[in-house]
C-alpha cells in the first residue's frame, strides 16, 4: 500500500488527506498541536465564512496577482463543490445577505467533529503534538521521503512516506499552531518564499487616551474607507490600539503598498451627498453645540463625532463647505499594521516557481505544498479558506498524478 503523510492539521492539510485517502493510500497527517484544525476553529468563533456565492470569474479576482495560478484548483473544486462537501458531512450551507457562505451553525467546532469523524472512517492516522523538523535521508531499502518530527519531550521519530503533503499555514495566531517557523527550514533546502506579513489585519493609531477609554470596542458604522480609487464600506471597529474590521481588511493591498505609515480617508456619511449636507450645514441654527449639528445633519454616532474631534486635534471647523468635506474625507493617520500575531491572514509564503506543475516542490520531488504557506492572499469574504481546500485537494491530485508516473 502506497504511504501518504500529510504536515498540518489546517483545511488544507486535512482536504488533502482526505482526497489522498479516498484514493486508497495509507495517510498520516502530522500535527504540532496538540488537537488539529485550531485556527479553522478560531475562524469559526465569528461566524465560518466558508466562501462565497459571486460568480466564479468575478470569485477568481479575489486572488490577484496569484489568480493565473490559483484558478486551476479553484476551478477543480470551486465554492459549490465545496458547499455540497459540507453537505455531504451533514452540514448544510447558507448564504449571507452579503453573499458570504457559511455552515447552517455558523461555527466550525461542528463541522471539523464530522469531517475527523469521516477521516477516522477513512483510516487516516491524526498524530498530534508533533513537530515536523525537516527531512532526512532516506535508508537504501526504505521509503524514498522521511521526515523527522520532535514531540513536546523526546526523542525524534521518523516517518517515511511516498509521498508528502505539507500544508503548514501562515504565521498569524501563532498559537493556533500556524507559526511560519517553516520558513528557515524550507530557505535552508534552498526553496524560495516571500517574508510572511500580516493581510487582513487591523492598523495601529495613536489614539488620545480619552477617545480610546471611550470608544475602545465601539463600531463605526457604514463608513467608507478609500485610498485614492480603492474604497470599501461597512462597519469598523475602533479598538485600544486602533481600527480593524471589514472595511479596513478589504483595503489590505492597498494600504501595504502605501508603506509603515500609511494614511486612510473616511466617509463618515457616505450615503448624504456633498451638496446635501453642506445646504443641511447652512440651514441649520449656528448656536447649536458641535455634536448636535453633526447628529441632526449628517446622523453622526457619537463615536464618530469624536473621531473628527480626534483627527483636528479638536479643531473641528464649523464653515459649512469645510466641515462637509472633513464629514466626507477625514484623514486617518495609521502608525502601521497590527502585530502579526493578530491578523486574520498572512501575505507571503512559498513561492509559485518553485512549484512545479501540481502543486509539487520541483526542488524537492515528491513533496506538494497547500494552504497559506503558499505566496498568495485574498480579502476576507471566504476566499481565504476555498482557496485552502482547493489548493489542498489538488495538491493531493498532483501527489496521486506524479505516484502514477513514477511508481
Ligand atoms: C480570527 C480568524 C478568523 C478567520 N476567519 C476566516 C473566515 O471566516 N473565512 C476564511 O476564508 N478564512 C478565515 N480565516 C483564515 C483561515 O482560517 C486560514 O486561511 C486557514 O485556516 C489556513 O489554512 P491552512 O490549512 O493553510 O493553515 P492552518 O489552518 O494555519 O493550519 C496549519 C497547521 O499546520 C500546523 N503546523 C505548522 N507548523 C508545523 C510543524 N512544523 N509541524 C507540525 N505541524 C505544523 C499548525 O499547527 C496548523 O494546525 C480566519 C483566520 C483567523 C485567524
Amino acid at each position: 500500500m502506497r504511504i501518504a503523510i500529510v504536515v498540518g492539521a489546517g483545511p488544507a492539510g486535512l482536504m488533502a488527506a482526505e482526497t489522498l485517502a479516498r484514493a486508497g493510500l495509507r495517510v498520516t497527517v502530522i500535527e504540532q498541536c496538540q488537537t488539529p484544525g485550531r485556527k479553522f476553529l478560531m475562524a469559526g468563533r465569528g461566524g465560518l465564512n466558508l466562501t462565497h456565492s459571486e460568480s466564479l470569474p468575478q470569485f477568481l479576482t479575489r486572488y490577484g496577482e496569484a489568480k493565473p495560478w490559483l484558478q486551476p484548483a479553484v476551478e477543480a473544486f470551486p465554492p459549490q463543490a465545496l458547499c455540497s462537501w459540507a453537505e455531504g458531512l451533514g452540514h448544510k450551507t447558507v448564504v449571507g445577505s452579503s453573499g458570504r457562505i457559511f455552515p447552517e451553525s455558523f461555527r466550525a467546532t461542528e463541522l471539523l467533529r464530522s469531517w475527523l469523524i469521516e477521516l477516522g472512517e477513512l483510516g487516516v492516522s491524526l498524530q498530534t503534538g508533533l513537530r515536523f523538523t525537516g527531512f532526512l535521508p532516506p535508508e537504501d531499502d526504505g521509503p524514498k521521503l522521511v521526515i523527522g518530527c520532535v514531540p513536546k519531550d523526546g526523542p525524534v521519530k521518523e516517518f517515511g512516506a511516498d509521498v508528502i503533503v505539507l500544508a503548514l499555514g501562515g504565521a498569524s495566531w501563532p498559537r493556533t499552531g500556524s507559526d511560519g517557523t517553516w520558513t528557515p527550514l524550507m530557505s535552508k533546502m534552498g526553496i524560495g518564499s516571500a517574508p510572511l506579513t500580516p493581510t487582513n489585519c487591523g492598523y495601529r493609531v495613536t489614539w488620545t487616551p480619552v477617545f480610546r477609554e471611550h470608544f475602545a470596542g465601539v463600531p463605526l458604522k457604514n463608513v467608507r474607507c478609500s485610498i485614492g480609487a480603492t474604497a470599501s464600506r461597512g462597519d469598523a471597529m475602533i479598538t485600544s490600539t486602533g481600527i480593524e474590521g471589514g472595511p479596513i481588511y478589504a483595503l489590505s493591498d492597498a494600504l501595504h503598498s502605501l508603506g509603515t505609515k500609511p494614511h486612510l480617508m473616511l466617509d463618515l456619511a457616505p450615503d448624504i451627498a456633498h451638496g446635501v449636507l453642506k445646504t443641511r450645514l447652512e440651514n441649520t441654527r449656528t448656536n447649536l453645540s458641535l455634536p448636535k449639528l453633526l447628529e441632526r445633519t449628517a446622523k453622526l454616532s457619537p463615536v464618530a463625532i469624536s473621531l473628527l474631534r480626534e483627527i483636528t486635534r479638536n479643531n473641528v471647523p464649523r464653515e459649512p463647505e469645510r466641515l462637509a468635506d472633513l464629514i466626507h474625507r477625514a484623514k486617518l493617520k495609521l502608525d502601521g499594521p497590527e502585530p502579526i500575531a493578530r491578523a486574520i491572514s498572512t501575505r507571503g509564503g512559498i513561492l509559485e516557481d518553485e512549484l512545479s506543475s501540481d502543486w509539487m516542490l520541483a526542488k524537492l520531488p515528491g513533496v506538494f505544498v497547500a494552504g497559506e504557506m503558499l505566496n498568495w492572499t485574498a480579502p476576507t469574504g471566504g476566499y481565504l479558506l476555498q482557496a485552502c481546500f482547493a489548493t489542498g485537494r489538488a495538491a493531493a491530485v498532483g501527489a496521486l498524478r506524479w505516484l502514477d508516473k513514477t511508481c
